[in-house]
């Protein structure tokens, strides 16, 4: 097994009201070229975890990052006015959670983070702000929803 030090989480950039199946997205990854679809997980709106690329396998979801870590995609992330946001079903965030909590038993060291928070700290202050992210991508605060999730002593002395 590869070591892994991150779980990288994403959304499939596609609206609430237009389904996007994990079929229809692994067929759209290996147009772009690549053997399989790009993610480990992918999540439908309807809870369903389905099993991408196997974890040994490096996936293909965040530039420079994609050798230590595992890649969860959920369904959704724009909404009906056609904006960036959580469309995370009630369904999407039992699986989310549930997947998580084992991939973290699996790999304890490893942080859990939105594929936003890997965009680079332009002013250096030592945090990713939302005016640096590139993308919204996966659209809520992963780092905080999964704080019982994450390595011991990672956000200490945050308080
Ligand atoms: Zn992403």
């Amino acid at each position: 097994m590869r070591t892994i030090t991150l779980i990288v989480l994403h959304c499939s950039a596609t609206r609430i009201d237009r389904p996007y199946t994990f079929r229809q997205c692994r067929e759209d990854h290996r147009q772009r070229g690549w053997k399989d679809i790009g993610y480990h997980y992918y999540i439908t709106r309807d809870g369903q975890v389905h099993e991408g690329r196997p974890l040994w396998q490096v996936g293909a979801h965040c530039k420079g990052q994609n050798q230590h870590s595992i890649g969860i995609c959920y369904e959704g992330g724009i909404n009906l006015f056609d904006e960036p946001a959580d469309t995370r079903t009630r369904a999407q965030r039992q699986s989310l959670r549930a997947l998580l909590t084992r991939l973290h038993d699996q790999f304890p060291g490893a942080i859990i983070m939105g594929h936003r928070d890997l965009s680079p700290d332009l002013d250096g202050n030592g945090r990713i702000d939302p005016d640096e992210w590139m993308k919204q991508c996966p659209c809520f605060d992963a780092i905080i929803e999964y704080e019982d999730l994450q390595p011991e002593g990672l956000l200490e002395g945050d308080d």
